[in-house]
């Protein structure tokens, strides 16, 4: 059925449902109320708007007069720090009379922010909520109760939110019997069929932070939480439904209420709702799925259909990521979706019960005429709204409907915000319907408008878009390919785990690799494989039994052969039009592309990378091919300098010579990739020494370039020993640059190295270093601990902690650290350890043995220095080392000073933030920091005295992506040079200027950029 066919009908239940409720009012718009004026002045003033739901944000955590003060001053001070009038509105009417100074003004502003959330929050705590929900049930409403939570980070919260519920139900299951069924039934259920007792939970409450990565152990660790609550729900003779989160949860929260509903210790019992979200593209086919598997199973469901809570986030998130966006971009997209929905659910009454959750009058006239023209009985549908919202539309549901459950959150205020924020940005967006409704006083008829109408009006009113230049097919290497032929960069998407086949993509490459472990790689020397007797072999650092491949090694005799091909190759390649070296980088990159599951296999059994690590990896690799090609094409075109007549000034690049190369093996493609890319595309032939540990992804990198068809000599593979090959490759007089990433030490002795003229050498060598990093995160009083304890995890333990833009010193203000060091420890006592190719394990073995020698003996320094807050247990095979917190440390510590380049996290308090500051500051390093603040004073102060190359403010310190953070740090961390980013390949290049006299016997042509003569 389609709700087209019922539109009369529809129109004309509307219309009623208006004329029913007409001259109500909602109170969130009451401008009478502060509430009801500041969201008026929001709706007007969106720069207001922001600062005020980050204001609502941050308030809970300003836990005195100071911060309250210093704040709001911030957030909303203008001119001469005054706050705006409507924020200071009915100070005296609140309640706390006397002269409108300043700490009046802010408790004013404090109270009634405070009274907004309480608008929409059932009860504090249990025995408030209790009351307050028999209370709504004696005006009518029946209820469906959500407990409120922080973001559950880590087991115990989880355990608590789980206790909170089962609390709850004990107190709901002894009051129930003390209540009157609604709708005049008198056997214990509301309308005759409605479990009395009815609660809602979240799925991320019950687990800490689940990744689609690890689905398996996600489903079964929230599975086995909600069961518990839901035998306590079928003990209170209640009703269950597990509400819809975000999109990254959405499979993982099907999967659940699958497994729960068909559990056979459940079957029995069909009060268990799930939602489903009619934003979301995939929806027709999951509720096809869900009807489907419940008519195969034989066990009856129920549905709670809403429109969808988190459109923002899900956009902005997949434009980031550069996923497809998973919602509908057209709010009439959303509400005809939810039309078809409806009707599909209502047709299969028989088998699935239904629960219409919206506000919206058309929506909710959709499922009245739907269900009057289906015959569904009445049993089999009811209306939700959401509890302090909508006053005239539950008015008018109880009217027309009688079947009204309200949505009633409760808990503390502090969780309470968020969803605040959640309610508060639905209510005032352009597209709710209340605001049209009730705010801005919309045409009924335009209110009730077909979805599939309005959507055909708009689309025709908009301007047809740009015809889209498609990409070019990367075929043979064409000769010149003009630069707006080339799609604009885009970073290569992050794997994307809510999709079951990528998922599924990751043990399938894995078993593949493993087939062709323990091959003999050999050397590649101007455009001819070169096996050498000598071999190492590479392991797996989970298992240092299992060989990845064993690799040949070359001596100096072999990078002097390499050397000299690269010399072979030079003048051709130096003269290759730029365009065209670009086009071999382009293809490499689609080659890259091509097998991205494969390489990053490999990353995750040679160098030990999680999963979402080592395809990151290769995606970055990617972005550095596709970015360098580009900035070639864009620094290929001669500039003119100076525009006097007669003279033209051209200033143009050439290639310094033939590149050494040397690769570290903690980003084993990326970084090689983005080091030689650069080298190659500027017309530098590279000798790529990659590092022992990571030398079979090396040449992998030699089966790209060759497959891409790179003429010979222009690349070439040289793995062998640092103590063997290194010094000879560095001061080779026929180096021109040297291209490297790696440790303090070893860059710092090749640039001192490289800086001795050895004869035969006709240049100065340049030399591009990035080395490591000793990188802070502050963590200030008014941080967003929620966000906070995970980020700085990932950040310190993500790889092991072996990156060098990872966080291994955390700076926290004394006033949150307590609170913050409790959560971050138990939030790390979750993080398991183990093999990286498990996505059980969120971390895994280091590098090998000498690295793991290495960070055991920092961490007894660390243990002496301070105090162990953490370690983690390790698997006995294998090079793992414990994950460790110390705290106590102070600035000069050798732990906070020196890198250790594992995870260990050196953990320090500050009074203030000025000192955090300074100590943040206070190493050699200055490579990546990171700031989690709200306050936009503290922020500010941070961009510019936190001196570092790669600043995060409220995120993670880790992932830069090619152009759009460029890379590289400054002090002992770098030379300077911005990998990913606009300046880099000029590093690889030299400079020309050509100047010609145009002039001849006095005449001159003219030029059209030629400065004029007045
Ligand atoms: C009882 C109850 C329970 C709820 N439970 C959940 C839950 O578990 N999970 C959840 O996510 N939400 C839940 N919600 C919130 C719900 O998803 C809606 O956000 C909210 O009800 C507003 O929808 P509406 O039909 O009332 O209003 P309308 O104003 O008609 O619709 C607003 C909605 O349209 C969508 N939208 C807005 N702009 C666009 C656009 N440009 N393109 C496409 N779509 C757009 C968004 O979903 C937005 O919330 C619940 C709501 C209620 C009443």
């Amino acid at each position: 059925m389609q709700s087209s066919n019922l539109e009369p009908q529809i129109i004309a239940r509307g219309r009623e449902f208006f004329s029913s409720i007409s001259g109500e009012s909602v109170s969130l718009f009451n401008k009478a109320r502060w509430t009801g004026k500041v969201m008026d002045w929001c709706m007007k003033n969106e720069g207001f708007k922001v600062q005020l739901f980050r204001f609502v944000d941050v308030l809970p955590s300003l836990t005195t007069g100071k911060l309250l003060t210093s704040h709001i001053r911030e957030y909303f001070g203008g001119e001469g720090d005054d706050v705006p009038a409507v924020l200071k509105w009915g100070a005296k009417s609140a309640g706390i009379a006397g002269m409108l100074g300043a700490s009046v003004i802010n408790a004013t502003i404090r109270y009634q922010i405070q009274d907004m959330a309480k608008q929409f929050i059932v009860g504090e705590n249990t025995k408030t909520a209790v009351k307050n929900l028999a209370k709504l049930r004696k005006d009518g409403f029946a209820f469906v109760v959500d407990v409120l939570g922080e973001a559950t980070v880590n087991d115990e919260e989880a355990e608590r939110y789980v206790a909170t519920y089962l609390e709850l139900l004990d107190e709901l299951q002894d009051e129930r019997t003390k209540w009157t069924d609604l709708g005049g039934g008198n056997n214990g259920l509301d309308w005759g069929h409605a479990p009395r007792v009815n609660v809602a939970v979240k799925p991320t409450g019950a687990y800490p932070l689940p990744e689609p990565q690890n689905f398996e152990g996600a489903v079964e660790g929230i599975k086995a939480r909600l069961a518990r609550v839901y035998e306590k729900v079928i003990a209170a003779e209640g009703f269950l439904c597990i509400d819809m989160e975000s999109y990254k949860y959405k499979d993982i929260t099907l999967e659940v209420y699958r497994r729960l509903r068909s559990d056979p210790k459940f079957r029995h019992y069909p009060h268990l709702a799930i939602v489903l979200q009619a934003y979301l593209r995939d929806t027709d086919k999951d509720l096809d799925d869900l009807l489907k598997w419940a008519r195969e199973n034989q066990l009856p469901i129920s549905i709670r259909l809403v429109k969808g809570a988190y459109w923002d986030y899900e956009t902005v998130l997949a434009k980031q990521r550069g996923w497809e966006i998973p919602v509908w971009t057209q709010k009439p997209e959303t509400d005809a979706a939810f039309e078809r929905q409806t009707c599909k659910i209502l047709e299969n009454h028989d088998i699935c019960h239904f629960a219409c959750a919206s506000h919206n009058i058309r929506s909710i006239a959709v499922v009245m005429e739907a269900a009057r023209a289906l015959n569904v009985p009445e049993e089999r549908y009811e209306f939700q709204v959401l509890y302090g919202m909508a006053e005239p539309v539950r008015k008018g549901l109880q009217n027309v409907a009688r079947r009204i459950r309200l949505y009633c959150p409760y808990g503390e205020l502090v969780p309470g915000m968020a969803y605040l924020v959640r309610r508060l940005l639905e209510n005032t967006a352009n597209e709710s319907f209340l605001r049209q409704s009730f705010a801005e006083e919309h045409e009924i008829t335009q209110l009730l408008e077909d979805p599939r109408k309005t959507l055909e009006r708009t689309r025709k009113e908009e301007e047809p878009a740009p015809a889209h230049q498609p990409a070019e097919q990367i075929g043979p290497i064409s000769p010149i390919r003009p630069i707006r032929l080339i799609e604009p960069f885009r970073n290569e998407p992050a794997a994307d785990f809510t999709r079951k086949e990528v998922r599924d993509a990751f043990p399938r490459a894995i078993a593949e690799v493993r087939k062709q472990t323990g091959r003999t790689y050999p050397l590649f020397i101007g455009g001819k494989d070169v096996a050498t007797p000598e071999t190492l072999p590479s392991v797996n650092p989970a298992n240092p039994d299992e060989v990845i491949g064993r690799i040949c090694q070359a001596g100096k005799q072999e990078v002097g052969d390499a050397i000299a091909a690269a010399r072979k190759a030079f003048p051709a390649w130096r003269d290759t039009p730029s365009a065209q070296r670009a086009e071999y980088l382009l293809k490499a990159a689609a080659i890259l592309r091509r097998r991205i599951y494969e390489l990053s296999a490999w990353q995750i059994l040679e160098v030990g990378k999680q999963w979402d690590q080592a395809y990151a990896d290769v995606a970055e690799a990617i972005d550095f091919l596709e970015y360098y090609a580009r900035e070639m094409i864009r620094r290929a075109e001669p500039r003119r300098c100076g525009s006097s007549p007669g003279e033209v000034n051209l200033y143009f690049y050439e290639p310094k010579g033939i590149a050494g190369v040397i690769a570290p093996w903690n980003f084993p493609l990326a970084i090689s990739c983005g080091m030689a890319g650069a080298a190659i595309v500027t017309g530098n032939p590279v000798v790529f020494k990659p590092s022992g540990f990571s030398s079979v992804i090396g040449y992998h990198l030699v089966e790209a370039f060759r497959e891409a068809g790179l003429p010979a000599g222009v690349f070439n593979y040289i793995p062998g020993r640092g103590g063997v090959i290194g010094d000879f490759l560095v001061d080779h007089p026929d180096i021109s640059l040297i291209a490297f990433t790696g440790s303090v030490e070893t860059g710092c002795r090749i640039i001192e190295r490289a800086a001795k003229v050895h004869p035969g050498q006709a240049g100065v060598k340049k030399i591009i270093s990035e080395m490591g990093g000793k990188n802070a995160i502050i963590i200030d009083d008014d941080a967003d601990l929620d966000e906070a304890v995970p980020l700085v995890l990932y950040s310190a333990f993500g790889f092991q902690g072996q990156k060098c833009s990872a966080c291994s010193r955390l700076i926290v203000l004394d006033s949150v650290y307590d609170r913050f060091i409790e959560r971050l420890i138990k939030t790390a006592s979750g993080m398991k350890i183990g093999p990286a190719e498990d996505p059980r394990y969120s971390m895994g073995p280091v590098a090998d043995r000498t690295a793991q020698k290495s960070i055991l003996e920092y961490i007894e320094i660390g243990k002496k220095e301070g105090k162990l807050l953490y370690s983690s247990p390790v698997p006995d095979k294998g090079f793992y080392v414990p994950l460790t917190i110390i705290g106590g440390i102070k600035p000069d510590h050798r732990i906070a000073q020196e890198e250790v380049f594992g995870p260990v996290l050196a953990v320090m308090r500050a009074k203030d933030f000025d000192q955090a500051i300074e100590w943040a500051n206070s190493t050699r390093f200055a490579l990546t920091g990171g700031v989690f603040s709200r306050s936009p004073r503290n922020l500010e102060r941070a961009r510019r005295e936190f001196r570092v190359g790669n600043l995060y403010l409220n995120r993670n310190c880790t992932g830069a992506l090619v152009d759009r953070q460029p890379f590289g740090g400054s002090g002992m961390s770098g030379v300077g040079t911005k990998a990913g980013g606009p300046d880099y390949l000029p590093h690889f290049m030299d400079p020309r200027v050509v100047t010609e006299n145009t002039m001849r016997r006095g005449f001159t042509p003219v030029r059209e950029d030629d400065e004029r003569i007045v």
